[in-house]
């Protein structure tokens, strides 16, 4: 019964998962399929991985009490700073756990999808380390909105190819790039930024991020005595820093998990990413989960201020979790994100990415006892995203003018 959430059977979680490719992938989804675990598995393997995360990457990521936050919500609140990361985010633990998977398959060409720019920086970033080749598909719209991140892949070597097709964003990516993997199955290798895409990407991502959780374990004994919170919360796009952070505490009931989506202007506005809340199931990517469409199943276009959370479907184990009521899921609207991440800069000096603010926002909607602990993860840092937390004006108290 170890992990019977994490556990695809078949491919399947529950009724989510499984791997929809196009008969020419076969092969390659397969031969990853057969591969993977024995070789993430292997000693040898481990021990690369495991020396480039706490010397490339800066791992462990610290457990930091939050002790004014803690005061306003009324509980002992704990935060997993991943946005302490080479690179800003989670995003990197993945990115580079499959480019070293990938050169121990033999490939010498990697691909990866992206919409803000985080997973192609981060895969841009591992190839350049590896010394292995990288084109990172970006929808236009994308590329437009995300500058910076465009040129920071550049410098980092890899070729950006923009894609025209659809609304030009995330989810057209992520099909650019399984065609572009359709024409050159053999020498190349698909890095997945998140737990979606085929059997077995979604529990190879979620493996990659465990290890999130299992810092959690000791590092909650060293600072509370106990190795588990009384409650876990993370932001969810397609799911990879919420299933690390969960890894390890899946199957331990005593654990609450709350998982914030990003509601957008509002669950019924029309204007929303919040796939858990209005999705219908159906099969996107490779897999069957659930998916933002209209009744005769075209794809709509997801719409959240946070470009990571910004994705019309989401990870199948989490689709399971969900279904089955081991998670509980909380639609976070633009606003209460924004306002959540002035809050945490103002009370803590920590200016979180968007997508890490829609988590802190779930504080607000939550009952904790005095003193249970409580972890949420900061996914990724503000940097990036200080233009868009300005545009707002939720708090301009005009300090400008007391400086004579
Ligand atoms: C990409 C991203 C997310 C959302 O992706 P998940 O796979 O759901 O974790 C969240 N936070 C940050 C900082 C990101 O870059």
């Amino acid at each position: 019964m170890e992990h019977s959430y994490l556990m695809p059977q078949k491919g399947f979680y529950g009724e989510f998962g499984g791997a929809y490719v196009p008969e020419i992938l076969h092969k390659c989804v397969h031969d990853l399929q057969e591969t993977y675990l024995p070789i993430i598995g292997s000693e040898s393997f481990r021990r690369e991985y495991r020396g480039l995360l706490k010397d490339y990457v800066g791992r462990p990521s610290p457990l930091y009490f939050a002790r004014r936050m803690s005061e306003k919500y009324g509980c002992r609140l704990y935060l997993k700073r991943e946005d302490l990361n080479h690179t800003g985010a989670h995003k990197i633990n993945n990115a580079i756990g499959q480019a070293l998977l990938a050169r121990r398959m033999g490939k010498s060409h990697v691909i990866a999808e992206t919409g803000a720019g985080q997973h192609g920086v981060a895969t841009a970033t591992a190839c350049a380390l590896l010394g292995m080749d990288c084109k990172v598909f970006m929808g236009k719209t994308d590329m437009d909105r995300q500058r910076s991140n465009v040129e920071r892949m550049r410098m980092l070597g890899a070729e950006v190819c923009p894609v025209t097709t659809g609304n030009m964003t995330l989810s057209d990516a992520c099909s650019a790039a399984i065609r572009y993997w359709c024409s050159h199955p053999s020498d190349t290798y698909y890095v997945v930024g998140s737990t979606m895409g085929p059997h077995p990407y979604p529990d190879l991502v979620a493996r990659m991020q465990s290890v999130i959780s299992e810092e959690l374990k000791w590092q909650l004994v060293e600072k509370t005595g106990r190795d588990y919170p009384d409650c876990l919360i993370a932001c969810i796009g397609g799911g990879s820093n919420a299933a690390g952070t969960i890894y390890h505490y899946a199957d331990n009931d005593r654990v609450r998990i709350v998982l914030a989506e990003a509601g957008g202007r509002g669950v019924n506005s029309g204007h929303t990413a919040a796939t858990l809340h209005c999705g219908s199931v159906g099969i996107l990517h490779g897999a069957r989960m659930l998916v933002m469409q209209t009744p005769d199943g075209q794809i709509e276009e997801a719409f959240s201020v946070s470009a990571g959370l910004d994705y019309p479907g989401v990870g199948p184990m989490h689709c399971n979790m969900a279904a089955k009521g081991r998670s509980e899921v909380l639609a976070i609207n633009d606003d209460e994100a924004i306002r959540a991440g002035y809050e945490l800069t103002r009370l803590e000096g920590i200016i979180p990415a968007i997508e890490s603010a829609h988590a802190l926002a779930a504080l607000n909607k939550l009952k904790f006892g005095a003193d249970d602990i409580v972890v949420l993860t900061l996914s990724g840092r503000g940097g990036k995203d200080v233009e868009t937390y300005l545009d707002f004006n939720l708090y301009v108290d005009g300090h400008d003018d007391d400086c004579e």
